[in-house]
């Protein structure tokens, strides 16, 4: 049987590397709550991603929740977003109570369309919701100008960008807030976790305390909060995996370029451009088949009968799940682009460890 190439595979460190670093857990017996890993993950990470603020989650998503929440706009406020996202960004401008307006995409990177923002904003504007999609860096200069002049937040979902540059600045200092995803699926992985990451410390201590229960301490509870802190094993994983990012990094970038060279100039293939001015980190390899022999469908199917796992990612859009149905602002024909783009795009399998003699069977494969 042919060898089996998932879409993905998480990074990990040796194993004598992770019981080095969980062992003091068992003198300790601290495995959770901000302890010594959770502080020391947490300073390392202000370190890489120079940003002086940065609060550790049990995951990106709930991440993500809580800095909006942070934000405490009025219930039934409007936040400009994309439909082309994980189900994750939509969800977490809705169960705030908050309504999201689909905004289309740039149909180079994939991340919104700065010039269609402006005609979205109403009176019930308070935010702008970003994602800087495959890792691709959003038209961060234009959002921020456009906020500036309508007074409103800019909230990036940055759960692909992790470790990427614009302009040498790094994606976690961009906005108000960026939010990270450390899931096993992403470039750097924490096993599941996730940050916000902040330039301005004034919500450090609203998220530190959202993500416990909204205690300040053990008599003063502040929010309803939840649960999202992230614990000690997840912390040590971090700390580990965090040693090896930059290797790693490398590592994608020649399955990148081997990608490129194959399936580069390909009629009917279309691949995204390296961005100007961008230092990438190399999470998505997507390509967009329109006029190929085959249909995007066809190839995802003849991939998986082969046993190699591609990702219609991102598809559906969002705003035509079906829990958004009754939204004013639903349907995927209210942006055509990300329509397009969602109905034609495969991400083929990319990771550190996956060979130029894998990449170069994945493309005859799609070529044959
Ligand atoms: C992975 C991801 C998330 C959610 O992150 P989790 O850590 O899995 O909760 C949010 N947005 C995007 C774009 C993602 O890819």
């Amino acid at each position: 049987m042919a060898k089996t190439i998932l879409v993905t595979r998480s990074s990990m460190p040796t194993y004598e590397e992770y019981c080095e670093e969980i062992k003091k857990l068992w003198d300790s017996h601290w495995l959770t709550n901000m302890g010594a890993e959770h502080q020391k993950l947490q300073s390392n990470l202000e370190e890489y991603l120079d940003c002086p603020n940065v609060v550790l989650y049990t995951n990106g998503h709930l991440a993500l929740e809580n800095i909006i929440a942070a934000m405490q706009f009025p219930k039934g406020a409007e936040v400009i977003t994309t439909p082309f996202t994980f189900a994750s960004t939509t969800h977490a401008i809705a169960r705030n109570g908050l309504v999201p307006v689909f905004c289309d995409v740039d149909p180079e990177t994939y991340t919104i369309d700065a010039d269609k923002i402006e005609a979205l904003i109403t009176g019930k504007t308070v935010a702008i919701v970003p994602v800087h999609v495959y890792g691709n860096i959003c038209d961060v200069e234009k959002i921020d100008e456009i906020a500036k002049k309508h007074n409103l937040k800019v909230i990036y979902d940055a759960a692909h960008a992790f470790a990427a540059k614009y302009k040498g600045i790094s994606a976690a200092n961009f906005g108000d807030a960026s939010m990270f995803s450390f899931h096993a699926t992403k470039v750097y992985n924490t096993i599941e976790g996730g940050a916000v990451c902040l330039r301005d410390p004034a919500l450090v201590k609203t998220l530190n305390e959202m993500r416990n229960f909204g205690m300040r301490d053990a008599e003063n509870i502040i929010y309803a909060g939840g649960n999202a802190k992230m614990n000690e094993f997840q912390a040590a994983m971090g700390i580990c995996n965090l040693r090896h990012l930059d290797a790693e990094i490398t590592k994608r970038k020649k399955a990148v370029e081997r990608y490129r060279e194959n399936l580069g100039g390909i009629s009917g293939i279309k691949l995204c451009k390296p961005q100007r001015d961008v230092e990438s980190n190399y999470a998505y390899f997507p390509a967009v088949f329109d006029g190929f022999k085959a249909t995007r469908d066809e190839v995802f199917a003849k991939l998986a009968k082969q046993n190699i796992t591609a990702r219609k990612y991102f598809y559906p859009l969002t705003n035509s799940f079906e829990c958004y149905r009754d939204l004013k602002t639903a349907g995927a024909g209210k942006t055509p682009v990300a329509a397009y783009i969602a109905d034609r795009v495969l991400t083929l399998p990319l990771y550190a460890d996956l060979s130029e003699d894998d990449v170069d069977r994945i493309c005859e494969i799609i070529m044959k």
